[in-house]
């Protein structure tokens, strides 16, 4: 999933903790949670607009990026500071899985193949895969119910 979905869910689980050892920790657990669920990112290899597999991921990686610092902004605003450590933490974890997985297809070192593997085993659990714009049907629901936890609670 985007790394929008993944710090919804982690600032989610923030509003609910307010340990922000044990915030992290969920959401990094989260992350492989939402992994399973098929949505799509495969797709981003069809992109014709780059040339390589690293040009589309690091397009796919800004968009996303950028993305996700407006809405964090928006939930930050919506939420009461008492909980900004959970959020901010729970977040932190939610995204960490990617940021390794994307540090390993930079680097390519061999200290974070077997998580590498892992962590792309996941998303091949349920083995169906999406095109990108079958897997916004399924991940923009996901942002929007997130959203509605984190700025209802
Ligand atoms: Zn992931």
């Amino acid at each position: 999933m985007y790394l929008t979905i993944h710090a919804a869910a982690g600032a989610a689980i923030g509003q609910f903790i307010s340990n922000p050892l044990l915030a992290f920790i969920l959401g990094f657990v989260s992350h492989f949670i939402l992994d399973i669920i098929p949505h799509g990112d495969e797709g981003i290899k069809h992109w014709k607009w780059f040339k390589t597999d690293l040009g589309r991921l690091a397009a796919a990686t800004l968009i996303d990026f950028f993305v996700l610092c407006a809405v964090a902004m928006y939930w930050l605003i919506y939420s009461p500071v008492n909980v900004f450590p959970g959020m901010i933490y729970g977040m932190a974890g939610a995204v960490l899985p990617d940021t390794l997985w994307g540090l390993h297809e930079l680097t390519g070192t061999p200290l974070l193949n077997w998580y590498s593997k892992s962590h792309s085993s996941l998303h091949h659990i349920l083995k169906k895969p999406l095109a990108v714009q079958h897997g916004f049907l399924i991940q923009i629901p996901l942002l929007l119910a997130f959203t509605w936890l984190i700025i209802n609670l």
